[in-house]
This record gives C-alpha cells, sequence and structure tokens, in this order.
C-alpha cells in the first residue's frame, strides 16, 4: 500500500503527561509500517466538558503509514492501554489519549472510526499542533485547517514547550 499522510493527536493529563507525550510520539512513530515525520510543540490546556481534573497536554504527529485506517487506529489503541488508559468517565482524566485526526483525504463514518476527527476543527488543542506540523492540512469535506483558526481563537491554549 501507498504511504498516506496522518496526523495523530495526543493528549494526557495524568501520571507526568509531558514526558508520556513524549515518548507516546516515538511509540507512535514505531508502530509496523509507520515513520513520524513532525512532531509538534506541547501545549497546555485547560479541560473540556469535565472541568474538574488538571489540565491537559496536547501535541500532534505527522506520519506517514502504510497501515490502513482500523490498523492505525488498533495501533493507537494498543498504545493507550499500555500506558493504563482506562475509559470511565466520558470526558475525564487519561493517561495517554491517541486520536486519528487526519487519514489523507479520506472522510468515513463507521462504528468506531469517523474520519477526519469530528471535532478537530473546533479545538484549538487540535487545529494549533496540527498546523505547526501541516501548515497546509485539508480537513476532507470542510477545506484547509488554517481557516478554522479564526473561529478557535478564544479558546486557551498555551505552548509549554518544543516536543524534543
Ligand atoms: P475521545 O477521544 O473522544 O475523548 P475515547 O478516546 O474514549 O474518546 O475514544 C472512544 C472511541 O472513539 C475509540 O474507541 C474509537 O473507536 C472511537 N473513534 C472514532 N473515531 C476516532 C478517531 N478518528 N480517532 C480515534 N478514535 C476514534
Ligand atoms: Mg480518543
Amino acid at each position: 500500500m501507498k504511504p498516506v499522510r496522518a496526523v495523530v493527536a495526543l493528549g494526557s493529563n495524568l501520571e507526568g503527561p509531558e514526558a508520556r507525550v513524549r515518548r507516546a510520539f516515538d511509540e507512535v512513530g514505531a508502530l509496523p509500517g509507520t515513520r513520524l515525520l513532525a512532531r509538534s510543540s506541547l501545549y497546555r490546556t485547560a479541560p473540556v466538558g469535565f472541568v474538574d481534573q488538571p489540565p491537559f497536554i496536547n501535541a500532534c504527529a505527522l506520519v506517514e503509514t502504510t497501515l490502513a485506517p482500523r490498523d492505525l487506529l488498533e495501533g493507537l489503541l494498543a498504545i493507550e492501554r499500555r500506558h493504563g488508559r482506562v475509559r470511565d468517565i466520558p470526558n475525564g482524566p487519561r493517561t495517554l489519549d491517541l486520536d486519528i485526526v487526519l487519514y489523507g483525504d479520506l472522510a468515513m463514518h463507521e462504528h468506531g472510526l469517523t474520519l477526519p476527527h469530528p471535532r478537530a476543527h473546533e479545538r484549538a488543542f487540535v487545529l494549533a499542533p496540527l498546523l505547526e506540523v501541516w501548515p497546509d492540512a485539508v480537513i476532507p469535506g470542510r477545506g484547509a485547517a488554517a481557516a478554522f483558526r479564526e473561529a478557535v481563537r478564544g479558546q486557551a491554549i498555551e505552548r509549554v514547550a518544543e516536543a524534543a
């Protein structure tokens, strides 16, 4: 299969989020058939939805992968499990969340996998790191990712560190 460019959003707010997200970049890049092309800076963001929890560290990875979308998702969920991810409260605290934001120009909606990620364009903590690793990114069905920057300007996010 021809390699496809994909963007993975990383998020963590438990048990050493910064170090954990840095490690997760390497783990995503080590998935079969997958190469890490760029890592964004790390951003600190206030929790959305369930607000009584620590702030999140968010980032995006740009990868090139020969994995099919489902296989990429399975690989990411396996990494989450290795980080002790437990799903209890929706939008609640998590050691590691790995979402596929973009998978080439693919748009699909199936049980357990929606592409592009349905909320990416409305969240500053996804858009900012996404535009860092892929300034020309196009969100299938929605257009240039950069066009949404203005709409999320009011959302507080703070760039905390380069992803070394
Ligand atoms: P969220 O990321 O929305 O906070 P979870 O991480 O608990 O919630 O994910 C719940 C489910 O979302 C996953 O098990 C996965 O099957 C599904 N899902 C649907 N689309 C995607 C996507 N683009 N990337 C990652 N997971 C997705
Ligand atoms: Mg998720």
